[in-house]
């Protein structure tokens, strides 16, 4: 086990900001950790780096405990923190060799700058002024900074929020590419970055964890409710007529010849649709049932 958090609280002042949490990163997993704005990510992974201390509870990774053994930790954790911090001023490769000297690794300060501006892509940009990159390319300042070292298990606090969707897939696969070898944890509030990189995923609102499941089993462990269909047919049909079909609720029209119908109760009700047509004298031109997906399971459990 990578990281292992138990009964974590942490109070600002007398806003409870974790509410006794618990959860637990296997060595090699990627995580994905969301939740809403003001959820406790951020709070959560500052305590596992030991940026910050928790209220009560306990906090080990890779064996060591976060509070006592402060130096080793961060030694065996790469953080890229929200909003990544970065000094303006320095230029990206003056940077990087400054970071890479603070770790003790062994390894000579010129092979990692040399090594992890290769591995990020940072080569054509290695002797300009951090603050005059793109964002996409501060990203990848970021992570190089957090990756210097070789960490065992890597923290990343919204590693692609404000990116545009070209720097997003980048940065995304810069992480599938860096994480391999690593445990990763992350954090964001996009369903899609979890669905496209992790391969489990914890959701917390309000200081609590509300789901911890492996990506595959959390959509039928929340089932929807109703089932959505939709269906395409060569020529018009009648409302009522489809309004009919047993255990249907609600049927609507969205174009020409094509229809979303909603059903009540577990009973795939594909083959009745099927039936129906043969019946009307219609020919199914296709028949999609919508799956449930992330984005739906979050607001579910967030109540949104
Ligand atoms: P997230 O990263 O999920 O958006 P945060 O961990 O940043 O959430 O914040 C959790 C809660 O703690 C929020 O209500 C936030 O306002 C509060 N909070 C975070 N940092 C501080 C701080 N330094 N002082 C006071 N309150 C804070
Ligand atoms: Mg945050």
């Amino acid at each position: 086990m990578s990281i292992v958090v138990q009964g974590v609280s942490k109070f600002y002042g007398s806003q409870k900001a974790l509410d006794n949490v618990s959860l637990e990163v296997k060595t090699g997993e990627i995580v994905g950790f969301i939740g809403p704005n003001g959820a406790g990510k951020s709070t959560m992974m500052k305590i596992i780096t030991g940026f910050i201390p928790a209220s009560s509870g306990k906090v080990s990774v890779n064996g060591l405990a976060v509070e006592a053994d402060n130096l080793e930790v961060k030694k065996q954790i790469g953080y890229l923190p929200e909003n990544n911090p970065l000094y303006p001023e320095m230029y990206v490769r003056e940077y990087l060799g400054f970071v890479a000297s603070i770790y003790k690794t062994g390894v000579s300060v010129k092979k990692q700058t040399n090594d992890i501006i290769e591995l990020t892509g940072l080569a054509p940009e290695q002797n300009k002024k951090i603050g005059s990159l793109s964002k996409g390319y501060r990203q990848r300042v970021g992570l190089a900074q957090a990756l210097i070292h070789n960490p065992a298990v890597l923290i990343l606090d919204e590693a692609t929020t404000g990116l545009d969707p070209n720097q997003i897939v980048e940065i995304r696969n810069l992480i599938k590419e860096a994480g391999k070898e690593k445990t990763v944890m992350l954090s964001t509030h996009i369903m899609q970055e979890v669905e496209a990189i992790c391969d489990r995923v914890i959701i917390i609102d309000k200081g609590v964890i509300v789901a911890d499941e492996e990506k595959s089993k959390i959509y039928s462990k929340f089932k929807r409710p109703k089932q959505v269909i939709q269906v395409e047919f060569d020529k018009d049909a009648m409302d009522s007529s489809l309004a009919e079909i047993e255990n249907v609720s609600s049927v609507k029209k969205i174009r020409n010849n094509i229809w979303v119908i909603e059903a009540e109760g577990d009973e795939d009700i594909r083959p009745s649709i099927f039936n129906f047509a043969v019946k009307n004298n219609l020919t199914v031109l296709s028949l999609n049932k919508q799956e449930s997906n992330l984005e739906e399971v979050f607001r579910h459990l967030t109540n949104r």
